[in-house]
């Protein structure tokens, strides 16, 4: 799938099948597009920190609300990454 980004699925089937079924296969988010019915599993904080594999850090989640979670994801990483000045950014001509 396309959010895979062609490296290694975030969580294996076991696990989405635990998370689903802990979630009662119903949709966490309950976004404006949302079917209702959870058939994919979301990380809530995608900071990559301690808890990212905890379960406790997914949540059920139709393919709808996934989508277009994770694009809001990808749009506040980028911006974050803008922010941190990780984009060359050419130093002001003021500063010493
Ligand atoms: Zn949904």
């Amino acid at each position: 799938m396309a959010w895979e980004n062609g490296n290694k699925p975030h969580t294996t089937s076991k696990e989405r099948e635990r998370i689903l079924s802990r979630d009662d296969y119903r949709c966490q988010i309950s976004g404006p597009r949302c079917t209702g019915v959870a058939t994919e599993v979301d990380h809530i904080d995608n900071s990559r920190n301690s808890n990212y594999w905890r379960d406790a850090n997914k949540r059920a989640v139709c393919s709808a609300c996934h989508k277009a979670e994770t694009q809001r994801e990808a749009a506040e990483a980028r911006a974050v990454r803008k922010a941190r000045g990780l984009f060359p950014v050419e130093r002001h001509p003021g500063l010493v």
